[in-house]
């Protein structure tokens, strides 16, 4: 199946049940059974069967069939937010005393997330570039994981995805790679040696920008030997599915970040078109990066203009596609606000992965608590703007771009 064929037609046929073409939501909390031996089996995972919406629903359940088909994963588990997915992620396989190491250029809540999680001795080493060379002086005995993103968001680095998974391997450490901006469109982490892949999927997934919710996709490679991960202790005998197993049984299920059926539905909806916005939008993107990179006073920057410095990377291993965000430098924060503020079709919104094209100044919001050198290593300064671009009609994006320039 071609990329289209699959967000419609891989591990979904309406809902078994009715015939529904569409997965209803099942809006319930808990599932009756017809005897207590009957509850006791499905409980215990000995039979097949819903017991309570925390712990699996329906819809929930078909939208991580759906996303796991997505990125040839073995499995998923659907959280209540990326956020979420990103902290689940990693506290199924960490223990106090361990480390992590991560891009500095990381989306700001994950930044945060890793903050916290220190009071629980769990400390993160960053690097500004996430390549084999960087990585590789930051491993220690207690390295448990490497984070990163593949398309930093607001700095727009691009991962190699394939040297980067080789060099953790080689220290048996497993690569959990935050795909939220690249998508699936882009790339499937899991060929190049990702081993665990995370979505906010209120992002591009959903699209629509109406639901917010995250997923854990495993591909089932990484081998946790119980002597470095000694969690996995008692997991062993789920095989490849240990990853899962532990999370569906663990730490998911016990702090209670599950995904609410309803956001399932729109999320599980909004996938459908992902291939048909993600066309347009790399496409729009692309045209409005290359309009504004002859625009003078302005500096663009697009993974996917030939002279990005990640244009190689981005042909090799992301399908020649930039995806949708591109920043703009504008001389002054004066300046950029007033771009912003000219532009008729950009709403101004902390968010991406809309139909609607979304505009917003990282220095003095998302990064306003940030030291200066955190900004400077997330590639976020005084006179950037995002653009999260959205599936309007290029000449008026272009048009619309050019007016607000002039002024
Ligand atoms: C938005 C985002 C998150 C967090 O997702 P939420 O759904 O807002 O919790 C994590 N990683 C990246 C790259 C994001 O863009």
């Amino acid at each position: 199946m071609n990329f289209n064929t699959a967000l419609l037609h891989k591990s979904f046929s309406g809902d078994p049940a009715t015939g529904a073409t569409v997965m209803p939501v099942c809006q319930t909390s808990a599932f009756a059974h017809e005897s207590a031996e009957k509850l006791e089996a499905v409980f215990n995972s000995k039979a097949y069967g819903y017991a309570y919406s925390r712990i699996s629903n329906p819809t929930v359940d078909s939208f991580e069939k759906r996303i796991s088909a997505l990125e040839n994963g073995i499995g998923a588990v659907a959280c209540s937010s990326g956020m979420a997915a990103v902290t689940m992620s990693l506290l199924n396989i960490l223990q106090s005393g361990d480390e992590i190491i991560a891009g500095s250029g990381l989306f700001g809540g994950t930044l945060d997330l890793f903050k916290d999680l220190e009071a629980f001795g769990i400390t993160t080493r960053f690097t500004d570039d996430v390549t084999a060379e960087s990585i590789e002086p930051l491993i220690t005995d207690k390295t448990k994981a490497v984070f990163t993103e593949l398309i930093g968001n607001p700095k727009l680095n691009v991962v190699d995805v394939k040297s980067v998974a080789e060099l953790a391997h080689s220290r048996g450490i497993p690569l959990i790679a935050d795909s939220t901006t690249a998508t699936p469109y882009l790339i499937h982490p899991f060929e190049y040696g990702a081993d665990i892949v995370v979505h906010s999927s209120s992002k591009y997934i959903n699209g629509g920008g109406n639901a917010i919710s995250g997923v854990v996709i495993d591909s089932g490679s990484f081998k946790w030997d119980t002597s470095r991960y000694p969690g996995f202790e008692g997991y062993e005998k789920f095989g490849k599915l240990a990853y899962l197993a532990k999370l569906r049984n663990g730490i998911w299920r016990n702090t209670g970040c599950c995904l609410a059926p309803a956001n399932a539905f729109l999320n599980s909806v909004g996938l459908e078109t992902l291939g048909l916005r993600m066309e347009r939008i790399c496409s729009n993107a692309l045209k409005l990066a290359e309009y504004l990179k002859d625009v003078p006073g302005i500096e663009v920057n697009y993974p996917a203009l030939p002279d990005n410095p990640y244009y190689g990377l981005v042909k090799e291993q992301f399908g020649g596609k930039g995806g949708a965000i591109l920043t703009v430098r504008a001389g002054s924060k004066e300046n950029a606000f007033k771009l912003i503020n000219s532009l008729r079709y950009a709403s101004i919104a902390t968010n991406i992965g809309d139909v609607r094209t979304l505009v917003i100044h990282p220095a003095s919001t998302i990064y306003t608590h940030s030291t200066p050198q955190q900004k400077e290593s997330a590639g976020v300064y005084d006179d950037s703007i995002r653009v999260s671009i959205g599936i309007e009609d290029p000449e008026d994006l272009i048009e619309d771009f050019a007016q607000a320039a002039k002024k």
